[in-house]
């Protein structure tokens, strides 16, 4: 499986203006506080209006004339009209990806389709262009947003020729619509595997009882991650593993690769406009590692500290097969379908480690109420549920406040309001099928509006593995990230930072599932749960050791696959996969298409990532800085100030050196590689 993914929906890579709030005297009438719910036809009307509105503060601002939030000069003017795009646009690509009926889905996505290129449009205005430049910045956070606004301009090519410029144009708004589809495409997709109940032995009676079965009493194993994930870890028929895993290889389809081999095309197309030899070079300008080359290099590192682990962890998976089946070691192949299954059994057989008996010990409602309190401990803060409308039933809302000025024991008294979170956690028909945090409203200090953030994910509802306790975490990092963001400017706020750095709270936030100092608070939120003692704990960091190789080689060979397409000339998105995973240790298997439902490579992830894996070199120094006292709330808070808070407006590189109070070192990242962290 992919790495968890994080933020951004498909919007925020069109250069649109980041978030939300409500300003207006034209156009349609001021959006409700909280979520927007807007059903299929409510949506259509509005966007329209929406549009026309946008049109008319651009044209405002064109002329020099303010904007509708009163005078004010060029930034506070972008920012307003940021607050008024993102305060709707963001709510509609949370409907387009999680609106439990399909004709809202369908009305947000045309809605989307309609809006999209409007963000080319401002970044195309030369007159815009020319009053950012006049604008004299007088100190460190405008001088950041000024610098980000010409970026924009330069990258939607407003000083292209109007031939080139058009065409740029042309292409940045098919490659949101492709983005769009190909989301799409895998959000509604409905296969399931049919399974006899003799091909599902092994898993466990919980996993059974979740899933339908038809008339002859067969099992419809879906491809969500709560039926996925543990199938493939668990049941005992190599064939039926083989089906489902097949299957879930195969989403997306021949459809979806005909859509990333466009993509890849257009964007070599537009990267050759603008001079740049591919899309590689022309997106990494802008980014931390700052050029192909410095990728390229990463990534040969990360391969030579990984190959040796990786194949001894095949070789221990290889004689655990030989075990089981009676069979010898050279004899016997390792499938790619075997890897799961046989990961758990070692840990069983080593570590006394069942995933699916661990549930027992996180139930979902628990584990949540755990990431809040490590929140609140770390960073002064408290979550508060609210009744809020949400897009479903099943959603739920909390304000963050800041923590009472008097501190300690108060039972309810908090401080100032800071933002929301919305937590949207199991799998539904329909729904985005990853796990992402989607913004619902930027931050701005400037207008004194609160950021508030989405968690999407498909969760097991009762109870989480370690693994998904990990992605929880992971996901509630981005969305502190964006809450906690003290950014002037919307387009600054919390996550709107440097693809390649934008993983780093998150990475780093998946410790606290792995540590005892944390872990043991997790009773205090299920006294009646079984609770991990020290030695089980050290059996589950072992366990997971364990499949370091095999896990970071998947992420090496994602993240050259990536590099692969996007450098030199355009290359075929299957052919070019076939080739390189042939080339891995478990080699291609015929007939499957990953790339199909590799939605990073769609959603602004493309040539970025290995940035994952280059966050978390960032993110493990950094934990350095806690000296193994995880709860720490002194090391917390300055994490908050130094790291969070700032979001987009301070270079990546001057926070991580701030807080480490030294150069960052990658020596952290390679220990984990080889398991000796
Ligand atoms: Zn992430």
């Amino acid at each position: 499986m992919q790495r968890t993914v994080s933020t951004v929906a498909a919007l925020a890579m069109a250069g649109a203006p980041g978030s939300a709030g409500a300003t207006g005297n034209g156009g349609g009438p001021p959006l409700p506080p909280g979520f927007p719910v807007l059903g299929a036809h409510a949506l259509a009307v509005r966007c329209d209006q929406e549009l026309e509105h946008r049109r008319q503060m651009l044209a405002a601002m064109e002329r020099g004339s303010g904007h509708d939030a009163g005078p004010g000069h060029i930034l506070q003017e972008f920012n307003a009209l940021s607050l008024r795009t993102g305060g709707f646009d963001d709510p509609v690509a949370v409907l387009q990806a999680a609106a439990p009926d399909a004709p809202t889905r369908a009305a947000a996505r045309t809605c989307l389709e309609k809006l999209m290129p409007f963000g080319t449009e401002i970044f195309q205005s030369a007159r815009l262009h020319a009053r950012v430049q006049a604008y004299q910045a007088d100190d460190a956070q405008d001088r950041s947003y000024r610098q980000q606004l010409l970026e924009n301009f330069e990258d939607a090519g407003v000083a292209l020729p109007p031939e080139q410029r058009a065409r740029v144009k042309a292409i940045q708004d098919e490659l949101n619509a492709l983005a769009l589809r190909f989301q799409n495409n895998l959000n509604e997709l409905a296969t399931t595997v049919r399974l006899a109940p003799e091909q599902v032995e092994g898993t466990s009676p919980d996993w059974r009882a979740a899933r339908t079965r038809d008339a002859d009493g067969n099992y419809l194993v879906t491809l969500d991650y709560p039926s996925y994930g543990p199938f493939m870890e668990s049941a005992l028929d190599g064939d039926a593993r083989r089906a489902v895993w097949t299957a879930f290889q195969n989403r997306g389809g021949q459809v979806n690769l005909d859509l990333m081999d466009r993509a890849v095309a257009l964007r070599s197309e537009m990267a050759q406009i603008y001079g740049f030899p591919d899309y590689a070079s022309y997106i990494l300008r802008r980014r931390m590692a700052g050029s192909p080359q410095a990728v390229s290099e990463f990534l040969l590192s990360v391969r030579a500290a990984v190959t040796e682990v990786e194949e001894r962890e095949l070789e221990d998976l290889r004689a655990e097969k030989a075990l089981l089946t009676g069979g010898s070691t050279e004899a016997l192949r390792v499938e790619r379908w075997d890897v799961a299954f046989l990961q758990q059994q070692v840990k069983r057989r080593r570590y006394d480690i069942d995933p699916d008996a661990l549930r027992a010990y996180f139930p979902t409602e628990a584990a949540v109420r755990f990431v809040m309190h490590v929140a609140e401990t770390l960073y002064g803060i408290r979550f508060v549920r609210q009744d809020a409308p949400g897009w479903s039933p099943d959603v739920q809302y909390y304000e963050v406040f800041e923590q009472a000025a008097s501190g300690g024991g108060g039972a309810s008294g908090h401080g100032a309001l800071i933002g929301g979170i919305f937590l949207d956690l199991f799998p539904r028909p329909g729904k985005y099928s990853h796990a992402a945090v989607f913004g619902v409203r930027s931050g701005s200090v400037l207008t004194g509006q609160h950021p508030i953030k989405a968690l999407i994910c498909n969760l097991d509802a009762k109870g989480l593995s370690p693994s998904e306790l990990e992605t929880l975490l992971h996901e509630f990092g981005h969305a502190l990230h964006g809450v906690l963001s003290k950014a002037r400017y919307a387009d600054q706020s919390g996550t709107a930072v440097r693809r390649d750095f934008v993983e780093v709270p998150s990475m780093m936030f998946e410790e606290w599932a792995r540590r005892p100092e944390s872990l043991h608070a997790f009773a205090q939120f299920c006294p009646q749960c079984p609770a991990l003692d020290e030695q089980q704990i050290a059996q589950l960091a072992a366990a997971r050791n364990l499949g370091a190789g095999i896990r970071y080689a998947r992420q090496w060979l994602y993240a050259s696959y990536d590099l692969a397409l996007h450098t030199g000339a355009p290359k075929d998105a299957l052919a070019t996969w076939e080739q390189l995973e042939g080339a891995s240790r478990l080699g291609h298997v015929e007939g499957t298409m990953m790339p199909a439902s590799f939605g990073h490579l769609m959603s602004g992830y493309e040539a970025g990532y290995y940035g994952y894996m280059w966050s978390e070199v960032l993110a493990l120094d950094m934990l350095s800085v806690f000296h193994g006292r995880l709860l720490d709330p002194a090391v917390g808070r300055r994490y908050r100030r130094i790291v969070l808070e700032p979001g987009g407006s301070r270079p990546p590189e001057e926070i991580v050196e701030e807080f480490l109070g030294r150069k960052p070192s990658s020596e952290a990242f390679y220990d984990e590689i080889t398991g000796k962290r």
